[in-house]
């Protein structure tokens, strides 16, 4: 009785430490990327006259908060808590501007778990840079990219300059983002295979998995310099520095498809963090840290234009 007793205990705990690690310590990672970019394409649809193309990009951060280790990569325990922020993006031309993310109102901002600051002075003049931009564009439909396009006072007219595509308006988890009823009734969203040129200088790439409708937004500027804003593939480069993804339960929360998200993580892997000789510079739309380094780097300006 007692050896009976004792085998189940141990089947119990075997089980359990199973489910652990496969919930939340075991990171996709494959062997060979099936995702890539051909960037020759990509630049060819970028190009234009150096006139026409942008100047620079700004960062204007919205809110911030703070990511469970765990949660940005699995199995990551031993680290407390990862530092994340909500930002826009604005990409400047000699006359126009394009945003890139649009992040949640203070409201929605709240019912996120894990947020510390917001901040209200830059949530209204992100408000203020969409009225004056020629073009605005989500890497996909999350509530943290777009909330502020639903959320906007001129929802409507924002909407008329917002490039979204087919996927992002059909797909589960835009609802999150409380845009108005009928919104899209009028709305005439893209349609693209890879890549799509939205502007000068400024290419879109098909990328699901984070969410069926994510992309990635390739940007020239007139300098030279090229950018790579990869969405939320990885929230931080830790993923990359640990070769490991988002934990299973994490990905399921958010309707992931985990195989896409580790083949492009693993081509990001290959083709930009393990290759010293390439030019591009990715940004992860969470990461704070490798915004303020391009910052400090002079790659990218702190605060908007308006
Ligand atoms: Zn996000």
């Amino acid at each position: 009785m007692l050896i009976l007793f004792l085998l189940c205990f141990i089947m119990l705990v075997v089980a359990l430490i199973l489910a652990v690690y496969l919930l939340l310590c075991r990171g996709a990672w494959p062997k060979k990327s099936g995702f890539s970019i051909d960037f020759s394409e990509v630049r060819e649809l970028a190009d234009a006259p150096a006139r026409e193309l942008p100047v620079s990009i700004n960062r204007l951060i919205i809110a911030t908060g703070k990511l469970p280790g765990w949660v940005v990569v699995a199995g990551d325990f031993g680290k407390r808590r990862s530092v994340i922020e909500f930002p826009s993006f604005q990409v400047v031309y000699e006359t126009g501007s394009i945003i890139i993310e649009v992040p949640f109102n203070e409201r929605l901002f709240n019912k996120f778990p894990y947020g510390e600051e917001f901040y209200v002075r830059n949530y209204g003049l992100m408000q203020q840079a969409m009225e004056n931009a020629d073009l605005i564009i989500p890497t996909h439909e999350h509530w943290d990219h777009l909330g502020g396009i639903a959320q906007s006072d001129d929802c409507a007219g924002i909407l008329r300059k917002t490039i979204l595509t087919k996927e992002q308006i059909g797909g589960p988890t835009i609802a999150d983002a409380e845009f108005p009823e009928s919104s899209f009734d009028n709305l005439k969203p893209i349609e693209y295979d890879r890549y799509y040129s939205a502007a000068p200088g400024v290419v879109l790439i098909k990328a699901p998995g984070h969410s069926i409708g994510h992309q990635f937004v390739f940007v020239r500027l007139r300098n030279g310099n090229e950018f790579l804003f990869t969405g939320d593939v990885v929230w931080t480069n830790d993923n990359f520095s640990r070769k490991r993804s988002r934990p299973w339960l994490v990905s399921k929360k958010r309707m992931e498809n985990r195989t896409q998200i580790s083949h492009q993580m693993k081509y990001l892997y290959e083709e930009f963090h393990a290759n010293v000789n390439q030019t591009i510079n990715l940004v992860s739309t969470h990461d704070p840290r490798q915004h303020e380094e391009y910052i400090f780097r002079g790659l990218m300006k702190s605060g908007f234009q308006v």
